[in-house]
């Protein structure tokens, strides 16, 4: 299969490396190479919005980007990071003990996609019984969104969740959901018939395993570590359970159409921390 990652590109221009060069041309030959050093550590991934970037440096290193602290890398030096959905045009990286490194970002155009017919109740809801049930399934999917395994299996190539799909709906799309504009898509819908078994893309611990959400329906979180989480949305059937260790390519659970769907698909989702990733750009799809 074709090598979806493509290697960092040179440490390349931009209006933080000009500054530098004219720090540079009135610095010491000796301490000018110190200031172009950039890459004492490997980095690889897609550059854009909905991308992410992995590396190796020192292990258990603090990790900042965009000025916050995200954690340590691995007992290996491994880590990974993620660029939002909105992700503005220059990442941060700070590994501490290396020089910073500034990426530039790639935009992505996003399309308009509008689903009409959908249930209101699953839209707007309005029943206090079911804004209860909505704010408990919250509670328990934020719980699983703050796990974070001590695992670098996010370094390991993704592959695909189904054998056979057709996708039908984009990461990142503006959605409008019965005539009305919502928070956009984050995730890629991939069409397939109900009972189509999915497949763990990569080595994860299960985070959450429910039957029933009013939103996702049958729904699996997979925490790969570092705060990599994703997301299996709609399932007819869920063969794991919370707490288990599942290995790249298990089946994990079934392609239905439960929750806020209008027909049998997998919605694939992937979080890093609080951004939105695109699921398409770890695997290839
Ligand atoms: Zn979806």
């Amino acid at each position: 299969m074709e090598e979806p990652e493509v290697l960092k590109r040179a440490p390349h221009l931009n209006r933080r490396h000009l500054c530098l060069m004219a720090v540079a041309a009135a610095t010491p030959a000796a301490a000018r190479a110190d200031l172009f050093n950039f890459r004492r550590f490997d980095l690889r991934g897609r550059f854009v919005q909905g991308g992410y970037a992995k590396g190796t440096a020192e292990p258990r290193r603090e990790i900042w980007v965009d000025g916050k602290p995200q954690g340590l890398t691995s007992a290996e030096g491994h880590f990974i990071i993620g660029f939002d959905r909105d992700a503005p045009e220059l990442c941060t990286l700070e590994i501490k003990g290396e020089k910073p490194l500034f990426i530039d970002i790639d935009k992505t155009e996003y399309s308009i996609q509008r689903v009409d017919g959908l249930p209101p109740s699953t839209v707007t809801p309005s029943d206090p019984a079911l804004l209860q049930r909505i704010a408990r399934e919250r509670a328990l999917k934020d719980e699983a969104f703050a796990s974070r395994e001590d695992a670098d299996w996010f370094m390991g190539r993704f592959s695909k969740p189904l054998e056979k799909y057709r996708i039908s709906g984009r990461f990142g799309n503006q959605r409008i959901l019965n005539g009305e504009p919502r928070s956009p898509h984050y995730g890629i819908d991939l069409a397939a018939p109900t009972g189509t078994p999915v497949f763990a893309p990569q080595t994860a611990r299960v985070v959450l395993a429910e039957p029933d959400l009013h939103f996702e329906g049958g729904l699996i979180l997979l925490d790969h570590g570092q705060g990599l989480i994703s997301m299996y949305l709609h399932l007819s059937a869920i063969d794991v359970k919370k707490g288990d260790i599942v290995p790249k390519g298990a089946q994990i659970g079934r392609v239905g159409a439960t929750g806020r769907a209008t027909g049998p698909h997998l919605c694939w989702r992937l979080k890093w921390r609080d951004r939105a990733l695109d699921p398409s750009l770890m695997s290839g799809i």
